[in-house]
């Protein structure tokens, strides 16, 4: 089967992984949503009694040894921690609040790197949205994207999110809590929050979520010139 890895990065709140899944949808192509995978991670040492930040030790050794899967049959996949379906967990606060202590971890990204590749391998049509993904994890993935949008904006939608689900939102807060993350995303050594030199920026501060998705199909489209189905680009593609 032709490989076609489509990336999207960029900082928290940008709309990656709802545009990276209805992007996913329309293609015909499958969705990875690695920040999941960073969450799910926490979360799980967290519920283990494990500190992100005083017990990088014990951070790593779960890393090594719990296995992370997708249930691949659900929509979007549903991501599994030592086999624990970890979900409702994800977008908890004290989750998001330690997810970027997790994250800096060079030998969890390793480990989360190398998970990410082997998915690949075995969902080779794949569109996959983090923070690394064009830089590190697929150097050499087909299409490159980073979306991005002013702070306040995206500080309005995380607040509009929350408030859909029926919680309560202090957008002055958000913002702040997502300045905090994405400057720590940036500035870590390894893997850090960065438009890779070979991806397509787009500011979606002043784009509907569909007008978005909309572009994003058009470039791809276009890249392969309407022939997603037989187009063959695996032949000199490398894994990382
Ligand atoms: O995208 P999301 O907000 O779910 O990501 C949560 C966190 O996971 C990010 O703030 C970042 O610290 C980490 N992450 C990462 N590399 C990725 C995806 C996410 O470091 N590829």
């Amino acid at each position: 089967m032709a490989i076609l890895i489509i990336t999207l990065d960029g900082p928290a709140g940008s709309g990656k992984s709802t545009v990276a899944r209805l992007l996913a949808k329309r293609l015909g192509l499958e969705f990875l949503d690695t920040g999941a995978m960073y969450r799910g991670l926490t979360a799980y040492c967290l519920d283990q009694g494990i500190d992100p930040v005083e017990m990088t030790d014990e951070v790593v050794e779960l890393a090594n040894d719990c296995p992370i899967t997708f249930d691949w049959a659900s929509d979007p996949p549903q991501l599994r921690i030592a086999h624990r379906d970890v979900t409702s967990r994800l977008r908890d606060p004290d989750v998001t609040g330690h997810v970027s202590d997790v994250a800096s971890i060079p030998q969890v990204r390793r480990v989360l790197v190398e998970a990410q590749r082997r998915i690949a391998r075995e969902h080779p049509r794949l569109v996959t949205e983090g923070r690394d993904q064009g830089s590190v994890a697929f150097p050499n993935a087909t299409l490159k994207f980073f979306l991005d949008a002013q702070p306040k904006v995206r500080a309005k939608r995380r607040a509009d999110q929350l408030r859909a689900a029926g919680k309560s939102a202090d957008e002055a807060q958000i913002l702040e809590k997502i300045t905090r993350r994405d400057e720590r995303d940036a500035n870590r050594k390894d893997g850090p929050l960065i438009c890779p030199d070979d991806a397509q920026r787009i500011d979606t501060s002043e784009l509907a979520l569909d007008e978005v998705v909309s572009l994003l199909e058009d470039l791809v489209r276009h890249r392969l010139e309407g022939d997603l189905a037989d187009e063959d680009l695996g032949s000199d593609f490398i894994w990382g």
